[in-house]
């Protein structure tokens, strides 16, 4: 050794940890160890250690070394996070006003994935061998292993419900064989030309231009707007075969993971092998493989729920976002982001295209399309070449059902037939349980949530009163707590599971289905209920806002909105654009495949022009109302908002607060300030909420303005929270 270790000077670096501060912090290097920006360390923060990443910051180098403390394991086995994604953190980071730490923790999801696998004995499928017979069981397994993913005897025998003798039985008959995972793990490619549809001209048109925004220095984004049945999907898949050609990996971002099981096997007949998924219904260990696989390039093509976005592509080359209009896309989190607002800034950091697709697109990306920002390809006709469906309002007024019914005269006539034909019937209400209201005939006493400010929903195949909010849920009572009257409780308005009451009534022979997130069994049975659906196995199903989004049901014919009105009673301006798309997409589930499909709106508000762009089917007029109504009120997208949630456990407090913070807002002509006002949820969780508002002209920077604010303003104490939803859902 030529010189001690000790006389040179130590090492430090930046790291940015998983915690909301608004900087990194400064840590030692250990002797021996290297460590560049994007390095995946782990470090003592407080009492604890924390997983985080170096960062570009300079680390402060006046800090006494002394009072440093050092990084404690460099995972150099997975590679650092590329100058891309890091560009791409402190972008979300800044547009939302979250802190860097808490966008990076989204990057940093999955701790086993920095691990390296120590290879395990697993069996994995021999490829083409079949059982010499086929039993329930063992079709299970099988179709457990379809992705072709190596699995643990044990793992296997879970997830496909079966006893590991079955297993075992497989083996014996040569149909898997033992492999050491992952080491004997080669990820099959997909196949670029597998088996391709011949396109429609004008699916041929946009593929081929989806195509060309490869070649756009700086990256592209391209909107499809094909009404429901085009073939969207097999214009984009043009795109990720393209992608594919180009040696890039792809993420394709759904909205629901309900969608994701048709998908996985669309893209498998097209490219010849399943797509890896990434969603919070995956289990830890294949979202560490996929973590992995993303990082290393091993994994091509990612379909995922919003948050694998934030995965370390090695070469990401293509976004696709389907359904863009849909709200999932924007959830309140810790950092509230839209999923496919910042896929179009990763592609434009990246400078590659992002592609967006709906059969309803939001309003911003229609404008987007119109100024000229994004490229615009139209499908106006079904790929199949069947009619769009068939829509009549049925008005409720004049032409309702009886008391204590929920389906008019006209609907029930239309299902007769079509069960009477052997086809199937949607009726789409979104309301989830048996009542939304549940009343006291005597007294008139409502059930409230005690940790929210909701109606209490009865749910009578669990017997019990929940909270949509919070999830609180209590038995449903014998008598009134407030009179104590017994058998005063009266049900009020209808929910999916009431209107299933109904059908059986009307249709004691006909198979039906709910289809609602909250059925018992959770994703997997909704999984296996689409399926069925999708088979033709039910005959009425009768679905909450679930079976709107996407699906194919092929033998789908009739349609029926039991309540029309539902999402305009809502004073908020984007109501008429989100019912607008709701119900056109589940209308849009009649006759996909064959035509001569029907649907019925019930409505009480039939001159409603949501209804009548509805029934008219020109959809431009609606939009082009609605872009007039938002240009003229400076909402978005010509306009900018930003809400600021106060949240506290004590009422007054928290409004006083956020009077005090209303009080300090900078003075600045272009910013308008509603508010405070109690939220549209006024108490969620305990919690009571007031919202401030600030809305600005376009050009004008938001987000400095907010940080100047929240820089000057009060702090919040005493469990109060400053939330800041840029570009908020509701407003
Ligand atoms: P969208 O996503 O626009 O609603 P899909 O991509 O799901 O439409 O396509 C609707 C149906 O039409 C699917 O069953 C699909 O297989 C079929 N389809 C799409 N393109 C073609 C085509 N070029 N030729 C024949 N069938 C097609
Ligand atoms: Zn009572
Ligand atoms: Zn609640």
């Amino acid at each position: 050794m030529l010189f001690d270790d000790s006389e040179l000077p130590e090492a430090i670096a930046s790291v940015l940890v998983p915690v909301a501060v608004p900087v990194a912090y400064t840590y030692k290097v250990p002797p021996g160890e290297t460590v560049v920006p994007g390095t995946i360390v782990k470090v003592p923060l407080g009492p604890r250690e924390v997983i985080g990443a170096v960062w570009d910051d300079q680390p402060d180098a006046a800090i006494n070394p002394k009072k440093l403390k050092s990084i404690t394991r460099v995972y150099d086995k997975t590679p650092p996070l590329d100058e891309d994604l890091r560009r791409f953190v402190d972008w979300v980071a800044s547009w939302t006003l979250g802190a860097p730490g808490m966008v990076l923790r989204m990057v940093l999801r999955s701790e086993e994935a920095l691990e390296p696998e120590a290879p395990v004995p697993g069996v994995r499928r021999i490829d083409g061998a079949e059982p010499d017979r086929m039993t329930a069981a063992r079709g299970r397994v099988l179709a457990t292993m379809e992705d072709g993913f190596a699995w643990t005897k044990s793992g296997l025998s879970h997830a496909a419900g079966v006893s590991p003798s079955v297993i075992d039985g497989l083996i014996n008959q040569d149909v898997l064989e033992v492999v050491m995972m992952p080491a004997a793990l080669p990820l099959p490619k997909p196949q670029i030309d597998y088996s391709q549809k011949p396109l429609t001209s004008s699916q041929q048109a946009a593929a081929e231009g989806l195509i060309r925004g490869f070649s756009k220095q700086g990256g592209s984004v391209a909107l499809i707007d094909g009404v429901t049945g085009s073939g969207k999907t097999e214009v984009y898949f043009e795109a990720i075969a393209e992608a594919l050609r180009r040696d890039r990996q792809v993420l394709v971002l759904l909205p629901e993971i309900a969608l994701t099981e048709q998908f996985l096997r669309r893209f498998e007949q097209r490219f010849g092998v399943y797509p890896a998924e990434w969603h919070s219904e995956v289990t830890p260990r294949k979202r560490a493989r996929v973590w992995r696989g993303a990082a290393s390039g091993d994994v091509r093509v990612v379909i995922g729920a919003r948050s694998s976005l934030f995965l370390p592509f090695k070469e990401l080359g293509l976004i696709i976002v389907d359904e863009e209009h849909d709200a999932a896309f924007k959830q309140d989190d810790r950092v509230p982001y839209s999923a496919r607002d910042m896929a179009v800034v990763r592609g434009h950091i990246s400078k590659f295209p992002v592609v967006l697709a709906s059969a309803t697109p939001s309003v911003e990306s229609i404008v987007n399309a119109e100024q000229g920002r994004y490229d615009l390809y139209e499908l106006p006709e079904r790929a199949s070449g069947a009619s769009l469906p068939d829509l009549q309002a049925i008005d409720m007024r004049l032409d309702g059902p009886e008391r204590g019914r929920w389906l008019a005269p006209a609907l029930v006539n239309g299902i007769r037939e079509t069960f009477g034909s052997g086809d199937q019937s949607l009726l789409f209400l979104n309301r989830r349980g048996y009542a939304p209201l549940t009343l006291c005939r005597t007294c008139g006493h409502r059930f409230q949530c005690a940790h929210c400010s909701a109606w209490l929903v009865e749910h009578r195949f669990q017997k019990k009163l929940v909270c949509h909010h919070c999830g609180h849920s209590e038995p449903v009572p014998q008598s009134c707590p407030s009179c104590h009257s017994s058998d005063s409780l009266v049900a009020c308005g209808p929910g999916v599971e009431r209107i299933a009451e109904e059908v059986s009534d009307l249709f004691p022979q006909a198979r039906t289905l709910v289809l609602s997130s909250d059925i018992a069994g959770g994703p997997e049975r909704l999984k296996r209920e689409m399926k069925i659906v999708e088979e033709g196995g039910a005959d009425i199903v009768i679905g909450t806002q679930l079976v709107a989004k996407g699906h194919n049901f092929p033998k789908m014919k009739l349609v029926g909105v039991i309540d029309a009105d539902l999402g305009l009673a809502h004073g908020d301006p984007r109501a008429a654009e989100k019912t607008f798309q709701l119900l056109a997409q589940v209308t849009g589930r009649a006759g996909r495949v064959t035509g001569g499909g029907k649907g019925f709106l019930q409505t009480y508000n039939a001159d409603h022009p949501v209804i009548k762009a509805l029934l008219s089917s020109d959809k431009h007029a609606f939009y082009q109302a609605e872009i007039e109504a938002r240009r003229s009120a400076g909402l978005p997208p010509f306009g900018r908002l930003a809400a600021l949630i106060v949240s506290g456990p004590d009422k007054s407090f928290a409004e006083a607060y956020a009077r005090a913070l209303a009080r300090s807002a900078p003075n600045d002509q272009a910013v308008t300030l509603l508010g405070p006002a109690e939220a549209a949820l006024a108490m969620v969780r305990g919690r009571y909420r007031f919202r401030l508002l600030a809305m600005a002209p376009r050009q004008f920077d938001l987000q400095t303005y907010l940080r100047r604010w929240l820089g000057q303003g009060p702090k919040p104490t005493k469990g109060l929270r400053v939330q800041v939803d840029i570009d908020p859902q509701h407003f």
